[in-house]
């Protein structure tokens, strides 16, 4: 899996309104085994939790769910949208170059 933590990535397909080549958005979590991450602001679920007080008003919290990886593309800040990426080792750095243009992602 290419995606990181912390990356900028576009968004190529699924349920979520905040889709489109231009539209980047921050991976918050990644999860390499089950090959999926969570990204913000896509795919948002509404969880309502129960009041834990008499009295108290039951909340409802949106927060995202994870989405296949296979669905995001690391935004290349020099091509402008998503782009495939390949590992080249520089210096002795594994870093993430984009195919089209050959800039460090990393
Ligand atoms: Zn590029």
């Amino acid at each position: 899996m290419k995606i990181k933590k912390g990356d900028t990535v576009v968004v190529i397909s699924g349920n979520s309104k905040n889709l489109g080549e231009n539209k980047t958005h921050k991976v918050l979590q990644a999860f390499p085994k089950a090959n999926r991450v969570i990204v913000e602001g896509v795919n948002m679920i509404t969880r309502h939790t129960k009041p834990k007080k008499m009295g108290e008003p039951g909340g409802r919290i949106e927060r995202e769910a994870a989405i296949d990886a296979s669905n995001v593309m690391l935004y290349c800040s020099a091509c402008k949208r998503g782009v495939r990426v390949e590992s080249k080792t520089v210096d002795g750095k594994k870093v993430r170059v984009c195919k089209k243009c050959g800039k460090s992602i990393d």
